[in-house]
């Protein structure tokens, strides 16, 4: 469930305020898709961004897969770590690691962040690839695949650390 309450966001820029976002306020079931059209500078990526504190809105409330945020205080990092922990990204442009295969983008949060073993982070990662139809590309390194291919490859590293939500930003 998220459930976001009177959210500003104002950007600083060359010395002038840019509000990006507006007493913005949102409910979404558990087990609900919600979708946000809008055209471009809307404020779309901003709103995303802003429900895992990439960004850090002036004030608001937000709660997020049973994580409560005061978004005019500052907020202690381990609550943070535990928020992004249960809430997964897909980022508008993917953010693949690029030095790393697609197998091993996948198994290097389950790994360092969950503490899953090696083979089994490998095995989940697998399943994950071929539901995704992506097995076959497992060895290969994200800027060899194609724009569609790294986006269902970031949903599967999303995936992989089984979140209680999803985001996607486009
Ligand atoms: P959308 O994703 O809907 O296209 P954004 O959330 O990216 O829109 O942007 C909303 C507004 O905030 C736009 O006017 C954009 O120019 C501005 N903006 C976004 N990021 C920044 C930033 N880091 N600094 C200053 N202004 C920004
Ligand atoms: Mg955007």
């Amino acid at each position: 469930m998220i459930t976001l309450q009177h959210l500003q966001k104002t950007y600083r820029h060359k010395g002038q305020d840019i509000h990006a976002l507006r007493d913005i306020n949102l409910h979404v079931a558990a087990g609900e898709i919600y979708g946000v059209v809008g055209q471009s500078g809307a404020g779309k990526s901003t709103l995303i961004r802003t429900l895992n504190l990439l960004e850090v809105p002036q004030s608001g409330e937000l709660s997020i897969a049973n994580n409560q945020f005061d978004l005019s205080a500052n907020n202690d990092p381990k609550q943070i770590r535990q928020l992004r922990r249960d809430v997964g990204m897909v980022f508008q442009q993917y953010h693949l690691w690029p030095h790393m295969t697609v197998l091993q983008n996948l198994i290097e949060a389950p790994m360092k962040i969950l503490g899953t073993s090696e083979t089994e982070a490998k095995q989940q990662a697998m399943e994950l690839l071929q539901r995704l139809r992506l097995a076959e590309h497992a060895a290969r390194f994200p800027l060899h695949l194609s724009g569609g291919q790294q986006q269902r490859v970031a949903i599967a590293r999303a995936l992989a650390m089984n979140p209680e939500i999803m985001l996607f930003d486009e």
